[in-house]
């Protein structure tokens, strides 16, 4: 029998569970690609509870009880007396979310003898130290769409509250004003504007078929060129790499994976290769930019806003200077678990180890990496090329 260790961020503040504002979430019956939702024999959760928190247990005590394996769930993460490193020498199989993510560094890894499966319940496992899993032959497995057109619909919203300068307003109001030519001093209409998408997988997709109604001309860059019939479609400019990218656009958005190759790609000398003026939206990893930098170019007016939902590290402590930074409009990372998104990734985690614990194969479109290698999604978004 199995021992789960399960990281989830803590309960609401008012206690769990929390006042719902709706009584039911929309049944989403494919994903724009095809991609079938994730499918477990049964759930014991209801759609549109909070099931990421604590006490929510991603919906899996009961199935995983019943089956005789130990389910031990903490938001307790950080340090050697940590109850998630405590927990850690005997788990079999670890859960833990981006939003609050239990780092699995090669020094965890080397504690957590018997560990053979790391799931990640949403999208984006670079909490996970891949080399070491690899080398370990540890399997690492997501849930694939699970939350990406929730991002896309995140990244639209910071695109209009930074362009439109949407948050100063608003706590105009809030202040009981009316200076109307203050609050329009820095809005300006999306529309015309040049918008790049960096990273056009199942997120930066959607987010560039969110954005052309807008009437903005959108350029792109990815590892893999769309179709041309796509390309056509949204009047998309092809970029061979970032940086002739940024030159060219009002507004970037960033969507690519945390990799080496991606990690402090937003530095001094590509922010200073920017319009001045140019916004950022970064729902994608906050390491992809380097925090100083961002701040430098917000000061100096390079950038007239920054926005995302990702920080580094996670949770942000509370003198993390993007907290502080002017023209910013970040959020805690919540773009991807709303509670619409918490009941497709909770059940894509059963999925998971109702296949695992079967001896099924997990679909490969979840896989991180898998009998040593970079497989499924990993090999196409992770794997250096
Ligand atoms: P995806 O695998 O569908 O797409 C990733 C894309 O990045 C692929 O098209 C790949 O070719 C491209 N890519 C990888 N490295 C690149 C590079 N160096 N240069 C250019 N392109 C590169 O994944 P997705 O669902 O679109 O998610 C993308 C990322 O967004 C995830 O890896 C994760 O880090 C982040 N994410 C954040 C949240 C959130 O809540 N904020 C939720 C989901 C995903």
């Amino acid at each position: 029998m199995a021992k789960v260790l399960c990281v989830l961020y803590p309960d609401p503040v008012t206690g769990f569970p929390p006042a719902y504002a709706r009584d039911s979430i929309p049944l989403i019956e494919s994903y724009p690609n095809g991609q079938s939702l994730p499918s477990p024999h049964a759930i014991d959760f209801t759609p549109g509870e909070l099931l990421g928190s604590v006490s929510g247990e991603l919906g899996l005590r009961t199935f995983l009880e019943a089956a005789g394996h130990t389910l031990v769930v903490t938001s307790d993460k950080e340090g050697p007396d940590s109850e998630f490193e405590r927990e850690l020498p005997d788990a079999d199989v670890v859960i833990s979310q981006p939003f609050w993510p239990a780092y699995l560094t090669p020094e965890r890894l080397a504690k957590a003898e018997r560990l053979s499966l790391a799931i990640t319940a949403g999208i984006g496992s670079d909490h996970v130290d891949l080399a070491t899993a690899i080398e370990r032959g540890i399997t690492v497995a997501e849930v694939t769409y699970s939350n990406s057109i929730g991002v896309a619909e995140h990244t639209v919203m910071q695109v209009l509250a930074l362009v439109r300068d949407y948050i100063p307003q608003y706590e105009i109001v809030i202040g009981g004003g009316w200076n109307i030519a203050d609050a329009v001093s820095r809005s300006y209409d999306l529309e015309g504007m040049e918008v790049g998408v960096f990273a056009a997988g199942r997120i930066g997709r959607a987010v560039i078929e969110r954005l052309a109604p807008f009437g903005v001309k959108l350029h792109y860059n990815d590892r893999y060129r769309l179709p041309a019939d796509v390309e056509e479609r949204y009047g998309l400019t092809f970029h061979d790499d970032i940086r002739s990218l940024v030159k060219e656009v009002d507004v970037l958005t960033v969507h690519a994976p945390l990799t080496e190759e991606t990690r402090g790609l937003i530095d001094d000398e590509l922010l200073a290769s920017m319009r001045r003026g140019s916004y950022i939206v970064n729902p994608a990893r906050g390491a992809i930019a380097d925090r100083d930098a961002v701040v430098r170019a917000l000061e100096s007016g390079r950038l007239a806003g920054y926005a995302g939902d990702v920080w580094a590290p996670q949770p942000a402590p509370a003198d993390h200077p993007w907290r502080s930074m002017p023209h910013h409009g970040m959020t805690p990372h919540t773009s991807g678990t709303s509670l619409a998104g918490q009941a497709r990734y909770a059940a894509g985690v059963r999925e998971i180890l109702e296949s695992w614990f079967a001896g099924r194969a997990i679909r490969p479109e979840y896989l991180i990496v898998e009998g040593g290698a970079y497989a499924g999604t990993g090999a196409h978004s992770y794997q250096a090329k």
